[in-house]
């Protein structure tokens, strides 16, 4: 800890009551007003289940991984953090249970614990604490959202390791920062307090007083539901902060400035607070309060019953929306609806179709008819990862009619137009692996370089001859395909830089197909939207006036 910059500050997040309250948000909202008040800022996560990273876990059940540049598979909350702040996160921004248990245990195993009996407490908080105060710089602020609900079992090493920490820098270097809901109950028309008293309650159990409470609700809060809580809490009562639910996540910021959170949060820090510039989160709204137009667009995917799956990508969608000035309206369709039903009865009124990536099978063929939909129609296409692979698929079934064209992760003894890859280059050395490898964090991962062709519409788009995306994939279209491919009319005119791995592909002879083996989504920011949402959107709003 001797090397931490001594203006750095810390800001632990917890959350009660109920889960989904919106922490991550609340924590990427106040990282960027505190950002617009001149402060540096990094958000990291620390998540107590077992997995060492979501990597593996169901998009069902976890929603969205985020990946970073730096090739870590991450929990969505950090592309929050990214959208909200600007700052790209890092390996050292997200940490889980299984990671820090896997420290611990490689620590114990080579014998560096010297004898000791190892325990939670301190050898699992310690290294909790050590990861919080890493690869920092001359950060003002660094906000640690500590994931679950307070009173979680897997929690409470995590909260025992930040009051040591608070314990550790002094209490005029951290924060402890409390989000909660004040529930409305209709009967008696009031908001409660109760379950806001017990969480706090639950908290000083573990040896942590908050310093300010965020307080969740659906109508206004009362001023003396706000005066009640700060007597119960023993919380000064402008650090009791009200987030009223707003229509729209990028009102947050406006939201909390104007409740004055930056403001305490300096007051707590004893800090001059600098003028706020708020006007690109004001520039935003204002384009979603009043947008010149609204645009349909169908996403054909697996996982369309739980949209936290897509997370980024909707994002992404609404900032190519903001850079049009116009509304995206996201139709989402189930892929497997596609595969026994006409895809005109689900098609015919949208102006642009996007087919993300996925895992697995089922749906497939109902991608693959959305694909062709769009082929055949002229609607402007978008095709990620598992879409653009299955872009490939379809136009070599389809117009070429090799009809057992397929990749080696639905059937190993297809014509492999996409295949299983076990080596490839990272700045300058090999990456091998094996068919039977292991899953968790073998992909190709992070971010890699293409190298476009000029005159490609996606050259024209980037204005760029390289570009860097971030990949998350184990499978690649194959190369020896470009002349089959290009006889159909579909040509790779994004590859890697050593020429082996197709990145991008286009129809020159279509309005606007273009499928990708990255995820632009990933690195899209509402006030930076990437360049292939917003001609995306474009190209759909264009079309949508020619109907
Ligand atoms: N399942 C495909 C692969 O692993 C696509 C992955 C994705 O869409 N992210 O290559």
């Amino acid at each position: 800890m001797s090397d931490l910059n001594p203006k750095t500050k810390f800001i632990f997040i917890t959350g009660g009551v109920v889960s989904s309250l919106g922490k991550g948000l609340a924590s990427a909202s106040l990282a960027s007003i505190l950002q617009s008040r001149g402060f540096k800022v990094r958000l990291r996560k620390l998540d107590p289940y077992l997995n060492v990273d979501p990597g593996t876990m169901s998009p069902f059940q976890h929603g969205e991984v985020f990946v970073t540049d730096d090739g870590t598979e991450a929990d969505l909350d950090l592309g929050h953090y990214e959208r909200f702040s600007g700052v790209s996160a890092r390996k050292s921004d997200s940490i889980t249970t299984g990671k820090i248990y896997q420290r611990v245990i490689d620590k114990e195993r080579h014998g560096d614990y010297l004898g000791a009996t190892i325990q939670v407490i301190p050898h699992v908080t310690n290294e909790i604490k050590e990861f919080i105060v890493s690869d920092l710089s001359d950060e003002d602020f660094v906000l640690c959202e500590i994931g679950g609900t307070v009173g979680d079992i897997e929690g409470q090493p995590y909260l025992e390791a930040i009051r040591q920490l608070a314990y550790d820098l002094g209490r005029e270097r951290t924060m402890f920062l409390h989000l909660t809901l004040l529930p409305y109950i209709p009967t008696a028309g009031e908001l409660k307090t109760k379950p806001t008293q017990h969480s706090v309650k639950k908290l000083q159990e573990y040896g942590i007083q908050p310093d300010m409470l965020l307080c969740r609700s659906q109508i206004p809060m009362p001023e003396n539901e706000r005066k009640k809580i700060a007597l119960f809490c023993n919380i000064k009562e402008e650090n009791v902060i009200s987030a009223l639910d707003v229509s729209n996540i990028y009102q947050v910021p406006l939201a909390y400035s104007h409740e004055g959170m930056d403001r305490a949060v300096c007051r707590h820090f004893n800090l001059p607070c600098p003028e706020a510039d708020l006007s690109k989160w004001e520039n935003i709204v204002n384009i979603l309060k009043s947008p010149e137009g609204i645009v349909n667009i169908a996403v054909v995917g697996k996982y369309v019953k739980l949209l936290e799956a897509y997370k980024s990508l909707n994002e992404a969608l609404n900032h190519g929306g903001i850079a049009n000035k116009y509304k995206v309206k996201i139709k989402w369709i189930d892929a497997e609806e596609l595969e026994t039903n006409d895809p005109e009865d689900y098609l015919s009124d949208v102006s642009g179709i996007l087919v993300p990536g996925g895992f697995g099978l089922r749906g497939t063929l109902g991608k693959m008819n959305a694909i062709k939909y769009a082929r055949e129609h002229n609607i402007p296409f978008l095709g990620i990862c598992l879409g653009m692979q299955l872009s490939v698929i379809e136009i070599m079934r389809n117009v070429l009619g090799v009809k057992n064209a397929n990749t080696t992760e639905f059937d190993e003894n297809c014509e492999a137009v996409v295949g299983l890859m076990t080596e490839w280059d990272k700045d300058g050395a090999k990456q091998i692996r094996h068919k039977d490898g292991d899953l968790g964090g073998t992909m190709r991962l992070g971010a890699y370089e293409t190298i476009l062709k000029e005159g490609s519409l996606a050259h024209k788009i980037y204005n760029s001859e390289k570009i860097s995306e971030r990949h998350r994939h184990r499978y690649e279209v194959n190369i020896k395909y470009k002349d089959q491919l290009k006889s159909a009319g579909m040509e790779i005119v994004g590859l890697s830089p050593d020429g082996g791995l197709p990145e991008i592909v286009e129809i020159p002879n279509h309005p606007w197909f273009i499928a990708v083996q990255f995820h632009p989504e990933l690195k899209s920011k509402p006030f930076a939207p990437h360049p292939l949402f917003v001609d995306f959107v474009r190209a759909s709003i264009e079309k949508s006036r020619l109907v």
